[in-house]
């Protein structure tokens, strides 16, 4: 299970090369496979760390939903069961568009990273392309799009400097007010200087009229 802001919780829904993977593996809160199983000590059953967490918030009580067992502090990580999990054989989830790669969980990341067949961001997108297309397709893509890459680069580059322009505009500004400032405290001085300089001589004066 997958949320649309890519935060990833619950189980594995992946198709898996030997069918249906042992119930031993199943986590009892979302029924598919467990991601991070941790394994409670009230039934010995499994849960996904990420089912537990959202047990947990919920605040009705962290209670097992299997055995009404309070949880806290009642679980841990089961390593024999996730190398278990780890190894399970399952089908690229790109098989729909034509991906033939069978492998392991453990190894299912490293091949989406690369997998031909999975949708992307064209990688023009930073410069504001917003096709989408088979890994595999960019190339083609690229060739096919030099001019409105070339005139998306272009505005992009335009953007780019405007926003330089008034950055400079902003610093200039502020150059000239830190001028102003450093005129009006020359003048500051001078007249504490002045100012100073009177009290010396209404010093003096004292001074010799007492003598
Ligand atoms: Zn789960
Ligand atoms: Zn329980
Ligand atoms: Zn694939
Ligand atoms: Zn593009």
């Amino acid at each position: 299970m997958a949320t649309a802001d890519g935060w990833t919780y619950g189980g594995y829904s992946y198709k898996y090369v030997d069918g249906n993977p042992p119930d031993e593996y199943r986590c009892h809160i979302c029924r598919l496979v467990a991601r991070d199983p941790q394994q409670v000590t009230c039934c010995y059953n499994i849960y996904c760390k990420s089912c537990l967490d959202i047990l947990k918030r919920k605040g009705r009580g962290f209670i097992c939903p299997t055995c009404r067992s309070s949880l806290e502090g009642k679980y841990f990580k089961d390593g024999r069961v996730e190398r278990g999990i780890k190894s399970l054989k399952v089908y690229c989830t790109n098989t729909d568009s034509g991906c033939q790669w069978m492998g392991t969980i453990n190894d299912i990341d490293a091949h989406l990273e690369t997998c031909p067949k999975a949708i992307i961001p064209c990688e023009y997108n930073t410069v504001g392309c917003d096709k989408g297309m088979k890994r595999e397709e960019q190339e083609k893509h690229n060739e096919e799009s030099i001019t409105a890459h070339l005139q998306l680069t272009k505005e992009q580059l335009e953007v780019t400097n405007d926003q330089l322009e008034l950055k400079n505009e902003q610093l200039q500004t502020t150059n000239e007010h830190l001028q102003l400032t450093e005129q009006q405290l020359k003048v500051a001085i001078k007249t504490i200087q002045s100012l100073k300089a009177r009290l010396q001589e209404h010093e003096n004066l004292l001074t010799t009229s007492t003598e």
